[in-house]
């Protein structure tokens, strides 16, 4: 697959006063050739007001002022100091400035990783949060900095606004140092550079190699102490329902739920006592981490939790515990 060039050229857009995507289409084809053709009906908007210079893509390499003849011819001029430049034919279309839609490039990259659009805008140069991730609202932010201690500056400063860790989006990973990864590494937030992630399809839409659920569910915060309690009794009540739905006579859901998270057992262990392939049993486990939205060692925390207060501490999750699991026990399951 050919790398979104894109990503490169977004990075290569900042500038003095900050993040700036636009230019006219030259501009465009320039930095990222035929990808313009495909972005400028999506993630690109056309501005109102017409350029007043033009990029020189031959010998000077600088703006043309834009002069309009009152013949209505108009023409690229350029004024360098030795100019040696012929003036550059244009039209009104040659003039149309085009620039990033940065919310719609926000909700493109969260429909490709999978998760929820969320659009939040920081007093960061380049950077807003532009999705969340699982129930816990992970913070998905999006930065696009030129150099090294922008970005820095950019990661150091979320860390303290977001205190609960994050998922930081990068265009590429060409800034990243071992500062950087420092930094991320103290604010508990993971990040990903979008050029090996996320590639520009010919229909105008992006692709993840691999969503949220699988790249972002290590950054999840752990589950409050306080919290968890309520998290335990919902994930019981949940699990309730892994079973109904789809009749699968191999491995339920309830089943692989009860022997993995409830008493412990590995999942070579219930690949045997439910007579199926290890890969089932990891089949079932990533639905059933899909479902209740916590990786499995998160459920099995829980479990015990539980099982702390039914040692009588909480009768109410004790019943709750009886009442869903009493029709899911193992010896119930016809064999294969
Ligand atoms: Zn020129
Ligand atoms: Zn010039």
């Amino acid at each position: 697959m050919m790398v979104t060039r894109l990503w490169r050229a977004l990075e290569q857009m900042g500038g003095p006063d900050g993040f700036e995507a636009a230019g006219v289409a030259a501009f465009w084809r320039e930095k990222i050739g035929e990808e313009f053709n495909i972005i400028k009906g999506t993630l690109l908007r056309t501005m109102p007001d017409p350029a007043d210079c033009y990029p020189c893509l031959r010998e000077c390499g600088c703006q043309h002022e834009v002069i309009r003849h009152d013949s209505g011819r108009i023409v690229g001029v350029c004024d360098c100091e030795e100019w040696n430049c012929d003036d550059i034919p244009l039209t009104e279309a040659d003039l149309v400035m085009h620039e990033l839609n940065l919310s719609k490039l926000g909700r493109a990259i969260a429909n490709a990783f999978d998760c929820n659009a969320k659009e939040i805008g920081f007093p960061l140069q380049g950077t807003r949060q532009v999705a969340a991730f699982g129930n816990a609202a992970l913070p998905v932010v999006l930065t696009i900095q030129r150099d090294p201690q922008e970005l820095r500056d950019v990661i150091a400063q979320l860390g303290i606004r977001l205190r609960k860790g994050f998922v930081l989006l990068i265009p590429t990973s060409r800034l990243v140092d071992a500062t950087v990864v420092e930094l991320l590494s103290n604010a508990k937030a993971g990040f990903f550079d979008l050029e090996s992630h996320v590639t520009l399809l010919p229909s105008g839409k992006l692709q993840a190699h691999r969503k949220a659920g699988e790249l972002f569910r290590p950054y999840l915060p752990e589950p409050e102490p306080s919290a968890s309690a309520a998290e335990a009794k919902r994930v019981i009540e949940m699990s309730s329902r892994l079973n109904a739905g789809a009749k699968v006579r191999k491995a339920p859901l309830g089943v692989v739920f009860e022997m993995l998270v409830r008493q412990g057992h590995s999942q070579e262990h219930a690949a045997r006592e439910c007579g199926c392939a290890p890969s089932l049993i990891s089949a079932r486990v990533a639905e059933i981490e899909k479902r209740m939205g916590l990786p499995l060692p998160q459920l099995k925390a829980l479990a015990t939790q539980l099982g702390d207060m039914e040692l009588g501490k909480d009768s109410r999750a004790k019943s709750v515990y009886r009442k869903d699991f009493a029709d899911y026990t193992v010896d119930d399951e016809p064999d294969e």
